[in-house]
């Protein structure tokens, strides 16, 4: 057994890993162009438009929407979906708070439902044991690039006549059964925050999926005040609240030149994820992420699970471990799942207020959705990158194997 950098052996990696620049000359000029439209405003220069026609034509859809960031575009969704005052919305606990924000501002309840063990995405059978008559949509997350359960979920959503949202903020051009994740559900929200496949500095679009004309102006207005100028009007006799998510032109010009880039940024992520669950399979104490049968992730990051029972170290000693071997990773994602945060253990989304949690009387309770929790307990995150080369990946999967390995209790 090879001595473990830890323990004073030979680290599995000293060089650094591949890095690359992922703006230039191309953003730059996009750039410029807005300027000198002498217009930074959406609705009267181009680039957001060429932004979100480009987005359209590579994911096949019909409408879209850009907004001010990932947050935002699930609260757009939230808000075309008629989510309101004392509804239900079922999500996931293993999340960015981003996908949470704008339930609670629509002064609905989030309800959270259990993950499958492997896939770390959404349980149908859980999500179904959620629903309440109070429930008006379901948030799905695609963590980490793979894909969730959508024909299941799909199934269980038109049973009970609710909305499906999709979040595919860590998973662009991520393929369910031969359609993009986005394209599933009755809308797509999206993020260009800086840490996604593809930036804008900030910023985020939403897909309408129906065919519904009227769908797509409402979602439109919904992330403009309200103001339907789209259909020229100037006056706005404002009937409900909504916020202004816009994006500007500059974030429009910078996405522009990103989604030239995107295919090739997908499938090398695709291709070195999956290189990893192949060089790791097998290995003990090792369980690789699941990738559903006809699916494809596009690796946000690259999340795999520790078995305690096969391993005689504890997470925190194997991150320590892979550390020293010189191969970046943190334990986990987030800390814990959302529910144990302060805001969802005291019930307040709002100062002094227990609203809207009061509604229906709901409580978080550690234990809530134990195979999240456990997943978070358990879970080592990898950074991938589309900038690694083969080498850096191989070099991945030797560090961890030599890890596992020295652990090992067989
Ligand atoms: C990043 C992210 C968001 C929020 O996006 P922002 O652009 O940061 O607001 C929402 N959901 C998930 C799963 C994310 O990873």
């Amino acid at each position: 057994m090879e001595l473990l950098a830890l323990h004073g052996g030979r680290p599995t990696r000293t060089e650094p890993f591949g890095s690359g620049k992922r703006f230039g000359e191309e953003e730059a000029k996009e750039l410029l162009e807005a300027l000198e439209q002498n217009t930074l405003f959406y609705y009267f220069g181009g680039k957001v438009n060429a932004f979100l026609s480009d987005f359209n034509k590579i994911y096949g859809t019909k409408y879209s929407v850009a907004t001010s960031s990932g947050t935002a575009a699930i609260h757009v969704a939230l808000g075309a979906a008629g989510v309101t005052v004392g509804d239900e919305v079922i999500t996931s606990p293993i999340t960015d708070q981003g996908t949470l924000i704008g339930i609670l501002y629509q002064n609905a309840i989030p309800v959270f439902a259990d993950v499958d063990p492997h896939t770390y995405n959404m349980d149908p059978t859980s999500i179904e044991a959620k629903i309440t008559e109070r429930t008006k949509a379901i948030v799905v997350v695609h963590l980490a690039g793979n894909p969730a359960d959508m024909d299941a979920i799909m199934a269980v959503a038109k049973k009970h006549r609710i909305k499906v949202i999709e979040d595919c903020a860590q998973s662009y051009l991520s393929q369910y059964k031969g359609k993009y994740v986005g394209t599933i559900g009755d809308y797509g929200c999206f993020s260009t925050n800086d840490f996604k496949h593809i930036s804008t500095g900030d910023g985020g679009i939403v897909t309408i999926n129906s065919e519904d004309e009227e769908d797509y102006h409402f979602t439109h207005a919904f992330a403009d005040k309200n103001y339907r100028r789209d259909r020229g009007e100037t006056y706005r006799d404002v009937e409900m609240l909504a916020p202004n998510y816009r994006m500007t032109e500059l974030q429009g010009a910078v996405g522009v030149a990103q989604l030239k880039k995107l295919r090739w940024i997908c499938e090398t992520r695709t291709r070195h994820g999956d290189r990893i669950s192949e060089g790791l399979s097998g290995v003990p104490g090792i369980a690789v992420p699941k990738v559903q049968e006809g699916c494809a992730s596009t690796y946000f990051s690259y999340m795999l699970r520790l078995n305690g029972e096969e391993l005689t170290c504890t997470r925190a000693e194997f991150c320590q471990a892979l550390d020293a071997e010189g191969i970046p990773n943190m334990p986990g994602y987030i800390p814990d799942v959302v529910y144990m945060t302060r805001l969802f253990q005291n019930r307040t989304a709002y100062p002094g207020s227990h609203f809207p949690f009061d509604l229906n009387g709901t409580t978080y309770e550690r234990g809530l959705c134990p195979i999240a929790e456990q997943v978070l307990q358990t879970s080592v995150s990898i950074g991938i990158s589309e900038f690694y080369s083969e080498r850096d990946i191989e070099d991945i999967i030797t560090g961890v194997r030599k890890v596992a390995l020295y652990y090992s209790k067989r």
